[in-house]
């Protein structure tokens, strides 16, 4: 068993937060942690956080003193939480979105730090830092895509602490609420082989599971069994839920699966995949990591549930 597998969460989920759901409308409460000088600051630059390198590396945080300046509401400041250990007094945290700062600018007020993608920074920082960067990163993400109301095209502004916008044309008023994708991932096993397919557009050699978005009218079992059939030619049967993952590339949220293979020929979507084909337990455990077959990174849920299959485990 590796470290990523059957106990606790995926990589990306367990933000160390109390979400204070209860404080997004207070706006006094919001006002006073504001400009507090202890409150901290996570700032997302484009789709990038500031990361300090070195032997520990950590995601930067800010607080007023060094966003001096910053800190209005072009930033659209999102209450992200507060320290869940701590109660109500504990620290709040905010995520401001400062794309429109000279990175210069922001990486000066930043000693020591690098602006880094979530897929890189999450190789090297601990998992608390890539959790709080993929709940940040998603939220300015759909902030900066929502900046107008999708019913009549008025502008729209921040509620509850960034957790909505409302548009701002007051015969209309619609609310906004934070939009995240569902996509299912899904491990098509049969004895003692799986089901790895390859796009074409994937680094050489990467091999993964199949996926998809959801769709309207459907449920997450008929999801896994079309999108298998679509892209592989394969029916299965017996699908069981493995586990979940935020996926902010930009804002999806993965439902993992195991499936069972009722069938065995491979008639793969050539607009979708390059290839798919059956691999034995003990072929991949040979090759899972050599230069001409690469499965995906260790942080990811298609990863692991590959590493789990590879185990033996099978959701009950
Ligand atoms: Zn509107």
């Amino acid at each position: 068993m590796t470290g990523l597998t059957r106990i606790g969460g995926n990589v990306l989920s367990g933000v160390a937060l109390d979400r204070a759901a209860h404080r997004r409308t207070d706006a006094a409460w919001l006002q006073t942690r504001l400009d507090d000088p202890a409150t901290r600051f996570l700032a997302i630059w484009r789709q990038s956080a500031v990361i300090r390198l070195g032997p520990e590396p950590r995601a930067v945080i800010h607080y007023r003193e060094t966003l001096d300046g910053l800190l209005d509401a072009r930033a659209e400041p999102t209450l992200l939480g507060i320290d869940a250990d701590q109660g109500e007094e504990g620290a709040a945290h905010f995520v401001v979105d400062l794309s429109h700062v000279a990175a210069d600018d922001l990486l000066a007020r930043s000693p020591g730090g690098e602006l880094l993608d979530l897929r890189d920074s999450v190789q090297i920082v601990p998992g608390s830092d890539s959790a709080l960067i993929a709940y940040a990163r998603a939220l300015t993400y759909w902030h900066r895509r929502h900046r107008f109301c999708g019913a009549c095209g008025a502008p729209a502004e921040p509620r509850e602490a960034g957790h909505q916008r409302r548009c701002t044309r007051e015969e209309c008023g619609t609310v906004h609420f934070p939009r995240t994708d569902t996509a299912v991932i899904t491990l098509v096993h049969d004895g003692d082989e799986c089901l790895l397919c390859r796009q074409s557009r994937w680094p050489p050699g990467m091999h993964s599971t199949l996926a998809g978005f959801l769709e309207p009218g459907e449920s997450l079992e008929e999801c896994v069994a079309r999108e298998i059939g679509e892209e592989s030619g394969i029916v299965i049967g017996d699908v069981r839920y493995h586990s979940s993952q935020p996926w902010p590339f930009p804002g999806t949220l993965m439902v993992g699966f195991m499936a069972q293979a009722l069938s065995r020929e491979i008639a793969v979507d050539e607009t979708e995949l390059e290839y798919a084909h059956w691999y034995r337990r003990r072929d991949l455990l040979d090759r899972r990591d050599s230069d001409e077959f690469r499965l995906p990174g260790r942080y990811s849920i298609s990863r692991r549930l590959i590493e789990d299959w590879l185990a033996g485990y099978i959701p009950p």
